[in-house]
């Protein structure tokens, strides 16, 4: 069965305690209709216990970290692990984020890693891949985004009852208010699919969502999310404000 429309906000190094609570109180979930995409929301460390306190319950929003260290515990001074992350209240965890791959200089392994170990600690990764520009205009794109997928394939389930996301989020577009046409992007998710398919089997492939992340806005996430083979959106930038995360969401109600 075709996953539910997933539209995810990652607030990246914004939003404290206070501007937390006070999206909470603007983001009036309630407006959507039943048959809605689940939310996900991404808050720094510091506001996950806001986020958790102010968030709507019905609908739920659900609230994740923006990355995680694959130890468990111990001397690792500034880093939080996937069982301290799922302790502190979060369901999810974002891995492999472009702004970590690039500016922290995270690489596959690393991320295959975090991805086994927020499985362990019951938190559902939502892994992002995507090509750079150089990449994309060398023709690399299949080549970089399978090879980001392939380093962590070996730690996924092939049961489509153990929650796993997919992102991809383009590099080029993260931040720059470039996007992806829908064609690109179901382009892209079609590769992704095809080798999900191919390595961990039918069901997997079909209950895994894809998202697309890059400049998605309220102006252009229909279009996007009704893309062939897209299953919701990522959202940076235009997921800090309650009113554009919620006409974004409101984007991804199903039509029928
Ligand atoms: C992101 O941070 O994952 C992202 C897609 O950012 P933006 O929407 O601002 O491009």
């Amino acid at each position: 069965m075709k996953p539910r429309p997933v539209v995810a906000g990652n607030w990246k190094m914004n939003m404290d305690p206070r501007e937390t609570r006070e999206f909470f109180r603007d983001f009036h979930s309630d407006l959507l209709p039943a048959r809605r995409p689940d939310l996900l929301v991404f808050p720094p460390f510091v506001s996950l216990a806001a986020a958790l306190e102010a968030r709507p319950e019905d609908p739920q929003v659900d609230i994740g970290v923006q990355n995680i260290f694959w130890e468990e515990s111990g001397a690792f001074t500034g880093e939080v692990s996937a069982p301290l992350a799922r302790a502190a209240g979060a369901s999810h965890a974002l891995i492999g984020h472009s702004e970590r791959r690039h500016v922290f200089g995270e690489r596959n392994e690393e991320v295959a890693r975090k991805v086994e170990a927020a499985l362990r600690a019951g938190l559902v990764p939502v892994v992002c891949v995507g090509e750079t520009l150089d990449e994309r205009r060398a023709g690399r794109l299949e080549e970089v985004i399978l090879e980001q997928l392939d380093a962590i394939l070996p730690q996924v389930s092939p049961d489509p009852d153990v929650a796993f996301l997919l992102a991809y989020e383009p590099v080029w577009a993260i931040g720059t208010g470039e996007t992806a046409t829908p064609e690109d992007a179901s382009q892209a998710h079609g590769v992704l699919r095809t080798r999900l398919r191919k390595v961990l089997g039918d069901s997997r492939a079909v209950a895994t969502p894809i998202l697309y992340g890059g400049s998605v806005k309220p102006e252009n996430a229909a279009e996007l999310m009704r893309a062939p083979g897209v299953d919701g959106v990522l959202v940076g930038g235009a997921s800090l404000d309650p009113v554009s995360f919620l006409a974004i969401a409101r984007a991804g109600v199903p039509l029928t």
